[in-house]
């Protein structure tokens, strides 16, 4: 099976390349470029592209790729927000997923974002190292003992509720629609209602996926639902929150502080070197001149572990598709 792995980066090349032994069938074709309507022509002749979360797959593309012979789509993420999946039922396209690589990854940089903004670790490392060991304006305060809300409950979010709680002594409360059984054993409780949830939680973390109901799911309602100085953590999907509520809510003081490692047009930034671009995006370039908003590039999944759990499930995930035509990561 040829595969076309497009948005390629260094540790993506190497942690696939570790984990296809030769002859295993798999014969990977390594493009730095994003697939999108212009490049999707460079899956000509491979039966597989591989893609990561901000390549378009959108009906046009992936009609593209049909009319190139591809046959599976394997998503190297768990989100499938990025794919049109009415557009490859109609053409016949089977798409797979990693649905978990390491939700600890995405948890501990969930709690490492909520220490940073609290603590204020960000800015006292950049004044350090231009030897200022003024205190001033480091103020924080204690993780333990405030209310945490979780929204989304899944993996990840059940995790990132077990160390806030039983780590740092929090009050963590859910909410999902779907609740866990495992929430009680990890110290997580449940509210009946997000609003219930915004008004009792000093921080605010989001792990539910992007969808037509999580779209915007923070908004200037929900945001005035929230605390006073409420801290706002995101490290799910950019599109789970209004920008320009949020921007509003920052300039009025209501959020206190704000952590994101997505965000909602990320894909003209992400995964790629921009220093040396001028932001056109006003809300992204407002967002990163706040004191109080702390932002990285979509980086929690980033660890070993996950990047190997990554590269051994595709390689699983392909190679079931051809042997059997189906998948236990099959997303439709
Ligand atoms: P999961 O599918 O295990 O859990 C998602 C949970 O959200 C489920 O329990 C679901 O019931 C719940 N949910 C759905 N709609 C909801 C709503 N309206 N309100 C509250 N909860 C709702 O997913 P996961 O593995 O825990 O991942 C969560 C998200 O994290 C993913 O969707 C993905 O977008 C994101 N993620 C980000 C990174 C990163 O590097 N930043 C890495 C991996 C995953």
């Amino acid at each position: 099976m040829k595969v076309a792995i497009f948005g390629t980066r260094k540790y993506d090349l190497d942690s696939l390349q570790d984990a296809n032994p030769e002859g295993s069938g798999l014969e990977f074709t390594f493009i730095d470029a994003r697939l999108d309507k212009y490049t999707a022509q460079l899956a000509d002749g491979h039966d597989a592209v591989c893609i990561f979360v901000n390549d378009t797959c959108d009906a046009e593309v992936v009609k593209s790729l049909h009319q190139h012979g591809v046959k599976y789509i394997a998503l190297r993420c768990a989100g499938f927000n990025n794919v049109d999946l009415v557009a490859t039922t109609k053409h016949a396209l089977q798409v797979v997923r990693v649905p978990a690589y390491s939700p600890s990854a995405v948890a501990e940089f969930a709690v490492g974002m909520i220490l940073t903004v609290i603590r204020k670790y960000h800015k006292a490392y950049n004044r350090v190292r231009e030897g200022n060991f003024l205190l001033d304006g480091l103020l924080g305060f204690n993780l333990t003992g405030k209310t945490v809300g979780v929204i989304g409950t899944g993996k990840i979010g059940l995790l990132t509720g077990k160390i806030l709680s039983k780590g740092f002594d929090c009050r963590v409360l859910a909410y999902d629609p779907y609740p866990s059984k495992e929430a009680e054993n990890y110290g997580i409780s449940y509210v009946p209602t997000l609003e219930k949830l915004l008004g009792e939680a000093d921080i605010v973390t989001l792990h539910c996926p992007l969808n037509e109901h999580t779209n915007y799911l923070i908004n200037d309602i929900t945001l005035g639902q929230m605390k006073k100085g409420v801290v706002l953590v995101n490290t799910s999907r950019g599109g789970l929150i209004d920008t320009d509520a949020l921007i509003r809510a920052l300039k009025s003081g209501h959020v206190g502080a704000v952590g994101l490692d997505v965000y909602e047009k990320e894909s003209s930034y992400f995964f790629i070197d921009s220093s040396a671009k001028i932001i056109q995006d006003d809300n992204f370039a407002r967002l990163l001149s706040f004191y109080n908003v702390y932002m990285t590039g979509h980086q929690a999944f980033l660890t070993r572990e996950a990047l190997q759990n990554i590269a051994d499930t595709t390689i699983s995930n392909l190679k079931e598709l051809e042997a059997s035509g189906t998948s236990v990561n099959l997303v439709q």
